[in-house]
């Protein structure tokens, strides 16, 4: 299969630096392979999803130099999930779950303090291949979610940045969301699906994504697709050490671009950071092709001064 990689960037917000970083890091990493690069608007959250933000990252990849080979918009694809739930449907792996939120939580164990939240498998029916019959006349009259059974077993595989992995599924998640009661996609299908259909060989993305690789291999062995090379990154963090997010103003790259810097300024500064160059000079992403290679990139988190947009 030739070599490709993607950016999937969620349209809720603008791209702050860390967007940026993977975005330019998978770039290089096909660029420098002769491969292809997929842009993927992954818009399945309809109330956070806008078109302005997907308009906006678009114009800030182009600014940065960052060209894409093949373009997709996952709010387009809704058949083919569905055609994908239904097999796993009609494998009775899938069960319809009707707990709210506050189910949940009442059923979690509390030193689940991360965040986290493991599904205590409320809902999950001694029958699996009967598990939709009852679906229109639920007691609750809510609509349900669907969740797919996980098996309690290690999933081991190997992240090409972090090394050997192993995650149990049923102790690290539980049973897992594929689609929500108000019918929206959930990440972990819509992404396994896309990455499949599209020939995607190389994932790379932050690593605060790392643990959902393993729920993600899970479906590709049902579905009986390849699975790609994951490749997680680095954070990039601010000063009180927490992971870049859309609180951070100053280091959105609408604040950026507002402050006069160039692009090629800002390419430096993040490559400089991923190791790619020896000091934060301008320099343009087609430049930073043959300087790439994986081995220079670091695995330890990296602190981004809170005046970037400044200097
Ligand atoms: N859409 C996800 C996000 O913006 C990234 C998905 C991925 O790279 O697998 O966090």
């Amino acid at each position: 299969m030739p070599m490709k990689g993607r950016f999937a960037p969620s349209p809720t917000g603008r791209m702050h630096l860390g967007n940026v970083y993977s975005a330019l890091l998978s770039w290089l990493s096909v660029r420098s392979q002769g491969g292809a690069w997929v842009l993927r608007i992954e818009d399945i959250d309809p109330q956070r999803s806008r078109r302005s933000f997907a308009e906006q990252i678009e114009d800030d990849l182009k600014w940065l130099g960052l060209d894409w080979d093949e373009y997709f918009i996952q709010s387009e694809r809704s058949a083919i999930y569905t055609h994908y739930l239904n097999i796993l449907r009609e494998k009775g792996l899938t069960y319809p779950c009707y707990c709210t939120r506050a189910d949940i939580m009442a059923t979690q164990a509390p030193h689940e303090a991360d965040g986290r939240v493991v599904y205590a498998g409320t809902c999950r029916p001694k029958n699996l291949l009967q598990a939709w019959s009852n679906e229109a006349s639920h007691p609750s009259g809510r609509k349900p979610a669907t969740r797919i059974i996980v098996p309690d077993e290690d999933i081991h595989f190997v992240d090409a940045h972090y090394g050997p992995q192993s995650v149990n599924l049923a102790r690290h998640c539980g049973d897992f969301v594929l689609r929500r009661a108000d019918g929206a996609w959930a990440y972990q299908l819509a992404v396994v699906v896309d990455d499949a259909l599209m020939g995607i060989t190389e994932v790379v993305r932050g690593r605060d994504l790392l643990l959902s690789a393993p729920q993600q291999i899970y479906l590709y062995r049902l579905f009986g697709f390849e699975v790609p090379t994951f490749c997680h990154l680095p954070l990039l963090c601010n000063e009180a050490g927490q992971r870049l997010c859309k609180r951070d103003k100053s280091l959105d790259l609408g604040e950026i671009r507002k402050s006069g810097h160039s692009p090629e300024s800002v390419l430096g500064q993040l490559a400089y950071y991923a190791g790619i160059i020896d000091c934060p000079e301008p320099v343009s992403a087609l430049q930073l092709v043959p300087e790439f290679s994986w081995k220079k990139v670091p695995v330890e988190d990296i602190l981004v001064r809170p005046d970037f947009a400044a200097c």
